[in-house]
Parts: C-alpha cells; structure tokens; sequence
C-alpha cells in the first residue's frame, strides 16, 4: 500500500501517518518512506488486508492511497495458484469435471420432482437442482414446499445416485439442510451480500460445499468480499454468475461473461454459469450456455421441467426436450476449450 501525502503535509503530517500505522500494528521497519520535493511517499510493506484504506484517505494532508496488492488475496491465482476442486461425496469434482446442474426451478410434487430428474440423469446432467425455499418477487405466488421440499429432494437423490443443491434462504433453515444432507448450499442472488447470513454460514460446522451466486446488483469486488467472508470459514465456495438486470426488457437479466472470464483468470474458485436466470428466455437459454462453458466456466446450471407450461416458478425460461441436445454440444466445448486454452 502507498499513502501519499500533499505537499503541505510536512514532517507534522508525516509523524501522525507513522504514529497512526503504528497504532494500527504496522512497525517503522515495515515503511519504506521516500521524501521528493514535492511529495513524501510512505510505502507500507507486508500484509495490509486489515488496514483501514478510507481512515488514511481521511486524513487532511494525504493526497491519496493505493492498494497494491489484491484485497481478494485468498481467493486469487497469485497467492494461490491451483484451481480450487471442491469435491462431493459421490467423487464429482467441481472445478476439474465438467459440472451440469440441471432440475425444476422449484420442487412442485414428488412426481414432478422425479420425472424431472429422470430426465436431466439420462441426458447426462450429474447434480440435481430443486428449490424448496423460493425468494418470489410476489409473496402470493408459490413459495416453494420448505421442509417437504427437502425431504422429496434427499429422496430423488437416493433414486437417481444425484448429488442434490437447494437454495438456503434463512440462518434458520440451517439444521435442515443439514438433516437432509443436502450436498451443495446455494445462496442466491438476493442474498449474495447479506453479509449476517454469510456470516452464520461460514460459522458451520462439517460445512457442505456453498455455491454463492451474484446479485443482479453486484459488482464483481463486491461478488469477491462476499465469497471471501464465505471461504474464510468454509474453503469449499463455487461461484455462480446468474447475469444483470439492465434496461433492456427483451430479457430477464443479461448474462454477464466478462466476470466468468475475468474470474476464472484471476481467482482459483470454480465458476458456474446458470444461463436459464442469464436470460429468462428458453430459446436463448442454449446459445448462452455454450457461451459460458466457452468463456471459461466449470460447469453449467440449468432449469428443466417435465412439463414447462405448467410449472409453478419460472416456466418460459424452462427447458425439456431441448437439454438432452444441449449437453453433448457442452462437453464438446468444455473438452475443446480445456485442451487447447487450460
Ligand atoms: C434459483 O436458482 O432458483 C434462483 C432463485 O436464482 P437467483 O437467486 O439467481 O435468482
Ligand atoms: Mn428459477
């Protein structure tokens, strides 16, 4: 970090940013500080992560102060260069083997529920998606089965041999996610900077895997703070790029590919694409999935429904038929992009 002082700040304005980093636990032995004629540079060596850069921008004789090193540290390839696998039980490997979510948006029935993942299982997906808790824009539409939900869920996956993920939407709903074993947690996008509820979910103990997906919102620093709360308590973090809401109203969201590829060039986390909220259109929905596996994702998310036009949550953004095309055009590019670019 580089704290660079005005010219007025004289020997005075020096002392007090010397006598301040000390008070913050900085030695003198860890400043390099460089007088010029005009300016008076103090260089702070070491790890800075903990220090307060707006308490130093305050300051009435300081010009202005630079992170130089990423404050993301943990979570980038510099500090941390092999990918981050985060490994299920059944020996799926996130982050090495292509990954294909595939389910309903939510869990409707228990027939629903496993017609459906009877059809994404023989179209090759090999983790199974189902909401039970859903976080409707109307509180009047169908809220999910909760607990039920749950139970149908723990129940496909002794059926189909699929590890499962479900949205946790509540601290509260904690023990039964974990009664139910549910394989992989996923914080969705209204919550992604709910930093009380990353914060209990860090707290777990024996956590699971968590698959933390950006708000519509949100930057991609502040997608990286929230993963990093997340990873300091649970290293097992997948991050889920959903898209951004614009203007434009064609589309739900707009799939948002510059951070799949930024983060999987900078950071060591595996990155999921889920193309079906990307766009909120089921005919764009395999264009864009092909595009993140391009782009640089370790795997996919996507919704299917047995019956689309009848679904209770997110219907026209649903697929059928049309998923069991997709996947081996998928793996075909996650094959060609992993051989010839890494
Ligand atoms: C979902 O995956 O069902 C969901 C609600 O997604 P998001 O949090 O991205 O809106
Ligand atoms: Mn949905």
């Amino acid at each position: 970090m580089i704290i660079q002082l005005k010219a007025s700040a004289g020997k005075e304005g020096l002392e007090h940013t010397v006598n301040l980093l000390a008070k913050d636990g900085v030695p003198r032995e860890r400043l390099d500080i460089f007088s010029g004629d005009t300016y008076t540079m103090v260089g702070v060596k070491g790890d800075v992560t903990k220090l307060d850069i707006d308490k130093y921008q305050t300051l009435k004789f300081v010009q202005n102060v630079h992170r130089i090193s990423d404050p993301f540290k943990e979570l980038s390839q510099q500090f941390h260069p092999a990918s981050t696998v985060v490994e299920l039980k059944n020996g799926l490997k996130i982050g090495q083997d292509l990954v294909i979510i595939a389910g309903p948006c939510a869990i409707e029935t228990q027939y629903q529920l496993m017609d459906t993942a009877s059809i994404v299982l023989q179209a090759g997906a090999n983790i199974l998606r189902g909401g039970a808790f859903k976080p409707r824009t109307l509180h009047r539409s169908f809220q999910g089965l909760g607990e039920e939900g749950l139970r149908l869920l723990a129940e496909a996956r002794e059926s189909t041999g699929l590890p499962v993920i479900s949205e946790i939407m509540d601290a509260r709903d904690i023990p039964l996610f974990e009664k139910y074993e549910i394989d992989i947690w996923q914080v969705g996008a209204r919550n992604c900077l709910n930093y009380t509820f990353l914060d209990a979910l860090a707290e777990v103990k024996n956590p699971r895997p968590v698959m933390l997906k950006r708000g519509d919102h949100v930057t991609v620093n502040e997608f990286l703070g929230a993963a990093l709360r997340l990873y300091e308590g649970n290293p097992q973090v997948i991050l889920c790029e959903r898209g951004d809401k614009t203007a434009d109203r064609v589309y739900r969201n707009v799939l948002n590919l510059n951070n799949v590829a930024y983060l999987k060039q900078h950071y060591h986390l595996p990155v999921i694409v889920d193309p079906s909220h990307g766009t909120g259109v089921r005919e764009l929905v395999p264009a864009l999935a092909l595009a993140g596996v391009a782009s640089g994702a370790d795997g996919l998310m996507i919704e299917v429904h047995h019956n689309p036009e009848e679904a209770l949550c997110d219907g026209p953004q649903s697929l059928n038929g049309e998923f069991e095309q997709l996947v081996p055009v998928v793996r075909s590019i996650f094959d060609a992009r992993r051989n010839h670019l890494g």
